[in-house]
């Protein structure tokens, strides 16, 4: 064995498929699936050579290991490295990395693998969609949010000053793997921020998820056979939604639940990472769904009670005032809500709940209801 694979053996695997016709795929999720991984992509893609987008902290901590564990299963493989963080989803670092994969000649048969967090998992799927009319991508996800949520699904891209991921490409991968033994390396705040989008499944429509995420949230943080778990059936939970409804015509927008609230807050906050990340904006975002349903008497108050609750002894951000610097008042709030893509015709529309496990779509919510909505939780009644 390669002296710089992963020294621990490979635990069971689960494989989630994504049923997809001609774009089927699947997922392996389990601790240490690089080597696994690198023969699953020699067998499946004979001849083809990879490209490893990456960023500097993968860079370090784990594009070293999935080289060696390619070079052993007789893949080449060359690798291309962007600055973590958000600012790399731009126009700039996306010309950069499509002429970084044509300068590593990386042909039609070749393939794209995607080993970081969200970040480079949207930028080089969206590269990997145009280069050479489309090549294949491989998602290695290495941060929680992007095991349970970005490598999944085919949406790709990147930001424009309008907004986030205005720019963008429906990709769907060839192949995903969820190693979670890479999350070890995963900074706290990271982990629990990609752990509120673990909860969003349960509260989208499983509450039996849900009332399991209280039981067991701190050993899905330690590891172990709850990690896997956790990160299954959130791949389940996606997977069953883009193959209903890939491109969002229809109920993927549950998806979307906490997010209208989440994209607000990051747009206000400039995308800086060292005020909010995106997990915890969704965290915020999934509280005000349900305070929000609530408040329009459809939810019960003991249901939004318990997300939020949940959410806080987790230790993640859970009211407006929890944002720091200041989230911005409601007209502002209420604007950067309009500028997001789900808008139609003016009408905001929302993801809420009548409950625990029971989201629904609510197109054409009055903008004056969402004002005097956000108005309210900024006075704290
Ligand atoms: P990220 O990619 O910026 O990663 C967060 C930080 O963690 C980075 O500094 C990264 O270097 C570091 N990191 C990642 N894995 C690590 C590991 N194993 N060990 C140590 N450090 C590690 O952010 P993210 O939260 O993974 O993803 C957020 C992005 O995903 C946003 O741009 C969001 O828009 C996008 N997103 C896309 C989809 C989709 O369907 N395409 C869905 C949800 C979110």
């Amino acid at each position: 064995m390669n002296a710089m694979a992963p020294a621990a053996p490979a635990a069971e695997r689960i494989v989630v498929p994504v049923a997809l016709a001609e774009r089927s795929y699947d997922i392996l999720i389990g601790r240490h699936q690089l080597c696994e991984a690198a023969e699953v992509i020699a067998s499946r893609f004979p001849g083809a050579r990879a490209a490893i987008v990456t960023d500097e902290n993968l860079a370090a901590l784990h594009a070293p290991a999935l080289e060696a564990c390619l070079q052993q299963a007789g893949v080449s493989a060359t690798r291309l490295t962007v600055p973590p963080g958000e600012a790399s989803k731009s126009y700039a670092r996306f010309i950069e990395l499509c002429d970084g994969l044509l300068a590593a000649k990386i042909e039609r048969n070749d393939l794209v693998i995607a080993l970081g967090g969200g970040v480079v998992g949207d930028l080089s799927g969206f590269a990997a969609s145009v280069l050479r009319r489309g090549v294949r991508l491989v998602q290695i996800p290495t941060s929680l949010l992007a095991q349970v949520d970005s490598s999944v699904g085919g949406k790709t891209g990147i930001n424009s000053s309008h907004g986030k991921n205005l720019i963008g490409a429906f990709h769907q991968p060839a192949l995903v793997v969820c190693d979670t033994a890479l999350l070890d390396t995963l900074s706290e705040r990271e982990f629990k921020a990609g752990y509120a989008e673990v909860v969003k499944y349960g509260l989208i429509d499983d509450p039996a998820f849900f009332d399991w995420c209280e039981v067991n949230w701190r050993r899905v943080m330690e590891g172990g056979p709850e990690r896997d778990h956790a990160v299954a059936t959130a791949c389940r939970a996606k997977a069953a939604v883009v193959a209903r409804d890939e491109r969002e015509d229809g109920d993927r927008a549950l998806l979307n639940l906490g997010h209208t609230f989440a994209h607000a807050l990051e747009r206000l906050t400039r995308y800086d990472s060292s005020r909010l990340v995106h997990g915890e904006a969704v965290a915020i975002g999934l509280c005000l769904a349900f305070r929000f349903s609530q408040r329009l008497g459809l939810c019960p108050g003991q249901d939004a009670g318990s997300v939020a609750a949940h959410l806080a002894a987790v230790g993640l951000p859970t009211r407006l005032q929890d944002v720091p610097g200041g989230s911005g008042t409601a007209a502002e709030i209420v604007e950067a809500m309009t500028q997001d893509k789900k808008v139609k015709r003016g009408a905001l529309t929302f993801i809420l709940a009548h409950g625990i496990g029971r989201s629904f779509i609510a197109p054409g919510v009055a903008a004056e209801a969402a004002h005097g909505f956000i108005e309210s939780e900024l006075a704290g009644t």
